[in-house]
């Protein structure tokens, strides 16, 4: 039977990656609903090849766009916008499966609804869950939602364990997330300051979004990725270890109480992962390349250098810190990365972005119980890191 599936950040990199691993099995997946917040045009063309039953943007106005689009086309999607629309296709209860590819905090609502909706959850929006953490995990329970994780390391660690959820516990002594080190890994720490957003977007194992690719440059993916994996596996932060892995091969590690080793590798490509998430506990066709032992010269390994990648500890801190400490940790490092884009700050203001919103806040983000009380506290952080942003690029223009 076709399952349905709604692809929630269509038009971005782990979405067009979705699509094209889908495109592999015809029928097996139907694109249920589409959705995009940009680039209203690529979304247009997604639909004619796709046919979905809807397409979500983010404004009346975009709506409008779209809908003169297809129907030159003549195709029968219904147009929707905005969160609520994002939320209610998700939820749609003819949806089998939800691919969570929006990139940042503006994802949780939709992944919430979700969860609760009892939907087999591919998570790739790893923000959601750093900002909604307990809630999320809560949701995913009350719901019976199956989640998957698709974030690579956490992929890797979900196939590393047994099937059966009740036995991970046992098994794990901790886990190791692999990271690249990105871009910068060799330069000197001493230039980073002057490092340009062209440089940052430049990693050099995998082609991402722009917001992922700064933070893998920063190690601030690293560090969501450690609260991802709180969430997703139950581990305390003494359990959750980093090392630098710059070939990429390895993506994540399982170390079991005897002290076995689980690994698993492959080519640094998202449609594995994704590919896995799509048909678990089967395993289909990715259309990634296979790995080649031979060509791989070694495969080494580095600690993770606390001068060079400060973020890291953030991340430690705040899960060691009130519950809401990693919503505002997120929220800064969204407002952070995005001013680094714009131009507005240097590329080593974002860890000063991070630690201050941090420290000014932290001490009042304890209670967010529910969804509002999270986004209200978001919204705060936000505030307190535009304002930390406003400050450091008047010094800059100065
Ligand atoms: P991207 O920027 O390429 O795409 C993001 C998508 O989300 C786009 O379709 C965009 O239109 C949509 N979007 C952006 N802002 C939105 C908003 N406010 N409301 C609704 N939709 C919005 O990002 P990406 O690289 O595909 O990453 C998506 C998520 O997956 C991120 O959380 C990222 O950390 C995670 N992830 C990505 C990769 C990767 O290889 N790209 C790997 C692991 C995890
Ligand atoms: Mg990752």
């Amino acid at each position: 039977m076709l399952e349905r599936v709604c692809i929630l950040g269509a038009t971005g990199s782990v979405g067009t990656s979705t699509l094209d691993v889908m495109a592999l099995h015809p029928g097996r997946y139907e694109a249920f609903a589409l959705t995009a917040q940009h680039r209203v045009d690529e979304l247009a063309q997604l639909c004619r090849r796709w046919k979905p039953r809807f397409a979500v943007v983010g404004t009346a106005a975009q709506a409008t766009h779209l809908r003169q689009l297809l129907a030159a086309d003549g195709l029968a999607t219904e147009v929707l916008h905005g969160p609520q629309a994002l939320a209610d296709v998700a939820a749609h209860p003819e949806v089998d499966r939800v691919m969570a590819a929006i990139v940042g905090a503006a994802g949780l609502p939709a992944c919430i609804a979700a969860a609760r909706a009892g939907k087999k959850l591919m998570l790739a929006n790893k923000e959601a869950l750093v900002v909604g953490g307990r809630l999320f995990m809560q949701a995913v329970a009350e719901g019976g939602a199956e989640l998957l994780p698709i974030d690579s390391e956490h992929s890797a660690i979900f196939q590393c364990l047994p099937e059966d959820r009740r036995q991970w516990a046992q098994r794990i002594d901790h886990i190791v997330l692999t990271a690249s080190g990105g871009p910068f890994r060799t330069r000197d720490p001493a230039t980073l300051h002057a490092v340009t957003p062209e440089q940052a977007v430049a990693h050099p194992n995998w082609v991402m979004g722009r917001k992922i690719s700064v933070d893998s440059a920063t190690m601030m993916n690293k560090a969501l990725e450690v609260i991802e994996a709180r969430w997703l596996f139950d581990l305390g932060p003494d359990d959750i270890r980093v090392v630098l892995h710059p070939q990429s091969i390895i993506h994540s590690m399982v170390v079991c109480r005897d002290n076995s080793v689980l690994a698993q590798l492959g080519t640094p490509d998202m449609k594995v992962p994704i590919a896995v998430g799509l048909a678990w506990p089967e395993r289909i066709v990715s259309g990634a390349d296979a790995l080649d032992f031979l060509k791989l010269a070694a495969l080494s390994f580095e600690p993770a250098d606390a001068v060079r990648f400060p973020g890291l500890q953030l991340a430690y801190d705040a899960l060691r810190g009130p519950e809401g400490s990693t919503t505002v940790l997120n929220a800064a490092n969204e407002v952070a990365v995005a001013a680094f884009l714009d131009r507005q700050i240097r590329f080593t203001d974002i860890h000063r972005v991070n630690a201050d919103t941090v420290a000014a806040l932290i001490p009042g983000a304890a209670d967010a119980a529910s969804l509002d009380d999270l986004l209200a506290l978001d919204l705060r952080a936000r505030s307190q890191a535009q304002a930390r942003v406003q400050s450091l690029s008047e010094a800059l223009t100065r």
